[in-house]
């Protein structure tokens, strides 16, 4: 059994949970360690203990350790993307993409160590001089989901110990194996005892324990809007940092004037590969009426030449779905589109392959409206539909009307309504003439609205959740 990593030691724990295969159910990758309330506040424990030594560390070797374990990640990129692809279901390449950014974060912040800046100003008060410094927020709480299983983290945990904050990870349940191999990856880097520990199991006992503890001082998470919320009051309550990635309906608007080829791509990334499991993903296209007949038409013809499979045969494009319960939810989904009055132009079946697994031809709706459920609720999986409109003004308003705020998308040759796009539509990022899903790891995360809370993830943005801010006053 794979055990959690307390204090600088592997503890096996009582209960182990399987790690399934979802392109193969057969397939049982491992057993991993469930840790209990009592585990996960020894992880606290150790973290609140190695805190002060290890904010006032030394940068360099702090550096040094970031890096060690951002070489050894790229270096079996091939392996650890092999193994998350296995768990998780994304294909091969998206697998070894996601592990080798996981060590490009790494070694961005192994630079960020030495890069924290502050401010020297004049008082208002003469003979007075002001330091504005960070300083490391305390013992961090890092609660992730399973569609980015060693991506996210990556870039919650590289950060959160680049500025000197100890760490107490407890990753998704689906998804151990990644989050396993990552934490073994850093116990080898020299880190002190307790410095970072990784907790496996469930959210109401793992998760709820960082929520409600007083020693954790910082909790990040990415997951659904409903445990976001859970999240957020528990750690309100005792006045606890706290930052929140959770879901979006991220449209697509591809304009009369696109270029088809551009917007198709765009669309067919965007909204299915990776089986739609992003939060990223856009899930509308709202797409103007001149173009709209060959857009649906080009799209319904490149999902066809798609292939839906295990997610480690390389002539795979799409893999299964996650599990049991997110193919039911996606089902529900494309039941609840037709009874509505959208039309199902291609896909939403179950797919039967050579192995038991969670197999879904990607489903594209179109002639939906925006106040359907489809377009409204986020699915989490291979589920997209078209929306016709107007103008552009229409699809702008309509690409607003959601609760949500992460990634919105314009397919346009016009630099004007691109500019105003880009200064008008309600999210934390947008794409011009690319897919929405997509980011880069040295720039600004997040959304705003319903898909997020707090300061931003990943670049240098990330210090402002894992640093808090001291002004010094000095009379000369
Ligand atoms: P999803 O499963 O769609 O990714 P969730 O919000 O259910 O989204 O899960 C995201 C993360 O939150 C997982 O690591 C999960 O275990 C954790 N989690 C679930 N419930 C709680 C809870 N009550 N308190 C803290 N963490 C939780």
């Amino acid at each position: 059994m794979k055990a959690n990593y307390i204090n600088g030691r592997f503890v096996a724990g009582s209960a182990g949970r399987p790690n399934i295969n979802p392109s193969n159910t057969d397939d049982v990758i491992g057993l991993y360690a469930q840790a209990d309330e009592a585990e996960t506040r020894d992880a606290i424990a150790a973290a609140t203990e190695a805190f002060p030594a290890w904010a006032c560390g030394s940068l360099q070797a702090r550096a040094d350790m970031l890096d060690r374990i951002g070489s050894e990640i790229l270096a079996r990129k091939d392996e650890l993307g092999l193994l998350l692809s296995r768990e998780e279901g994304k294909t091969l390449p998206e697998g070894i993409g996601e592990a080798a950014r996981a060590g490009q974060i790494f070694k961005f912040f192994a630079g960020e160590v030495l890069r924290l800046r502050g401010d020297h100003l004049g008082s208002v008060r003469p003979g007075i001089e002001v330091d504005v410094t960070r300083e490391p927020a305390g013992v961090v709480g890092i609660i992730t989901p399973w569609n980015f299983p060693i991506a996210i983290p990556a870039w919650k945990i590289a950060p959160a110990l680049a500025y000197g904050n100890t760490v107490v990870f407890k990753p998704a349940e689906l998804v151990p194996g990644s989050a396993w191999a990552l934490a073994e990856i850093i116990s080898r880097a020299g880190l002190p005892a307790g410095v970072f520990n990784l907790v496996m199991g469930p959210g109401r006992a793992v998760g709820q324990t960082l929520i409600d503890d007083q020693r954790v001082r910082a909790i990040t998470f990415t997951g659904s809007g409903v445990t976001g919320r859970r999240v957020l009051l528990g750690s309100m309550e005792r006045l606890a940092k706290v930052q929140l990635e959770m879901g979006g309906k991220n449209p697509l608007v591809v304009l009369d004037d696109a270029d088809l080829e551009v917007a198709v791509t765009a669309a067919v990334q965007g909204a299915f590969y990776s089986t739609g499991q992003r939060c990223t993903a856009s899930s509308r296209f709202i797409v103007q009426k001149g173009i709209y007949p060959r857009f649906v038409d080009a799209v319904a013809t490149r999902l066809a030449a798609l292939r839906v499979g295990d997610a480690l045969r390389p002539d795979t494009d799409i893999g299964p779905v996650v599990d049991a319960g997110q193919l039911a939810q996606d089902l529900d989904y494309i039941a609840k589109g037709r009874a509505e009055g959208a039309r199902l132009l291609c896909g939403g079946d179950e797919l039967r392959r050579d192995t038991p697994g969670f197999y879904l031809s990607p489903a594209f709706f179109v002639d939906a409206h925006n106040d359907m459920a489809i377009a409204r609720e986020e699915i989490f999986g291979p589920v997209a539909c078209a929306i016709p409109v107007a103008s552009y003004e229409e699809a702008l308003a309509m690409a607003n009307d959601t609760e949500f705020g992460l990634s919105a998308g314009i397919c346009t040759t016009s630099l004007k309504h691109a500019t105003h796009f880009k200064r008008h539509v309600q999210a934390g990022m947008v794409m011009v003439n690319v897919a929405t899903a997509g980011v880069d790891y040295h720039v600004p995360f997040g959304g705003r609205k319903g898909s997020s809370l707090g300061s931003r993830e990943q670049g240098s943005y990330a210090a402002e959740f894992f640093t808090t801010v001291k002004t010094a006053y000095t009379a000369a």
